[in-house]
């Protein structure tokens, strides 16, 4: 029999799996607990199970999926840790570490950018981890355990385990995140309930290249994550040069599907919009993009373009982005422009691909 993910079940399949094993239901509890709120790393660290109870676990249980093989680090604080998973596929995570953001612990604000894929199918032209294509989907496992990994990490740089040190999740990391829908939703309430890590649904941000028909499906989820769409065009024309999804869910299709989603969540929807010189950086697109963000009640979120191996796009030069943001600003747009931290190990958004290499 294969092993299951401990980290991707819920506790209702805990309980299941408990009382299979021959075993009251309050001990799925004392897993959970274990699991998320002691954060044990080992099954011999529950000493309040029977001891051939923890060996049943691990008989029937892979305790984590995630192995950090390699952790770059940049001198601007971010990581990229390379996760090696249980069929030796490899995935990026990445931690982006704000010292200067005062918080409770004193140790600044942690971002943790999550993978759901192996690999990517949508080959958004900017992108690093469509290069090689799609592999497989993460299980909802596979998707916790990269957290958990991380906020290990980094406890043990900060030598501190008062409260959990992540404050931040996008899910942004390799792989078009709504293309895995069930798995991601799995693991979000696993990360989000109050058996599990208790970690709110306003900081934890889905981002998506546009699938339409599962966007309809997230506004009617119970825990209200927020929404971040990949833009970065403002007509079809533009957005197809970019986003070859475009042609299957273009912007007629999309901007109905993001309007439903805000009205039904009743909060501010994030664009992402990547600056590609000479292709989506002019003043006429500027001015488009500031009515689509009236009209979706959404901020916009720039991004110079990275540079990406075997991609020819560059951002454009530091007046025109001036120029672009001004704009917006002009035009009463919520707009920033993304001081992009990881670059210079390639951790940042579109930069992340698993034909990293080890060693
Ligand atoms: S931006 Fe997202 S959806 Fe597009 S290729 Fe990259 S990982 Fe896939």
């Amino acid at each position: 029999m294969e092993k299951k993910l401990i980290h991707g079940e819920t506790l209702g399949e805990l309980e299941g799996a408990v009382v299979a094993m021959g075993q009251p239901k309050f001990r799925a509890k004392q897993v959970a607990d274990w699991l998320y709120k002691k954060r044990a790393c080992s099954w011999a660290e529950m000493t309040n199970l029977p001891v051939e109870f923890r060996e049943k676990l691990e008989d029937e249980y892979v305790f984590c999926s995630t192995v950090p093989i390699k952790i770059h680090k940049s001198q601007d604080t971010t990581r990229k840790y390379l996760m090696q998973l249980g069929d030796g596929s490899l995935v990026e995570t990445v931690s982006l570490w704000a010292p200067d953001v005062e918080d409770e612990t004193g140790f600044g604000r942690v971002t943790v950018c999550l993978s759901t894929q192996v690999g990517c199918a949508y080959g958004c032209n900017f992108c690093a981890s469509g290069l090689s294509g799609f592999k497989r989907n993460l299980e909802a496992g596979e998707i916790v355990d990269q957290l958990l990994t991380v906020a290990t990490d980094i406890e043990k740089e900060s030598g501190k385990t008062d409260r959990f040190p992540i404050d931040n999740i996008v899910v942004m990391g390799m792989g078009e995140p709504l293309a895995n829908y069930q798995n991601l939703i799995q693991a979000l309430t696993i990360i989000n309930s109050d058996w599990g890590l208790r970690f709110g649904a306003r900081r934890i941000t889905v981002s998506t290249s546009g699938l339409v028909p599962e966007i309809e499906k997230l506004a009617d989820e119970k825990i209200q994550f927020r929404l971040a769409i990949s833009l970065h065009g403002t007509t079809n024309e533009v957005r197809n040069q970019i986003m070859p999804i475009n042609r299957k869910y273009p912007l007629e299709k999309l901007f109905p599907a993001i309007k439903q989603y805000s009205e039904k969540r009743g909060r501010m929807i994030t664009l992402e919009y990547i600056l590609i010189r000479d292709l989506n950086d002019s003043l006429s697109q500027a001015q488009q993009l500031a009515k689509i963000a009236h009209y979706l009640h959404a901020h916009v979120n720039l991004i110079p373009c990275n540079k990406v191996e075997s991609l020819s796009w560059i951002a454009p030069m530091p007046a025109v982005q001036k120029q672009f943001i001004g704009f917006l600003k002009s035009a009463n747009v919520s707009a920033t422009i993304r001081l992009e931290k990881g670059d210079p190990i390639a951790a940042a958004c579109g930069q992340l691909s698993f034909k990293t290499k080890v060693g």
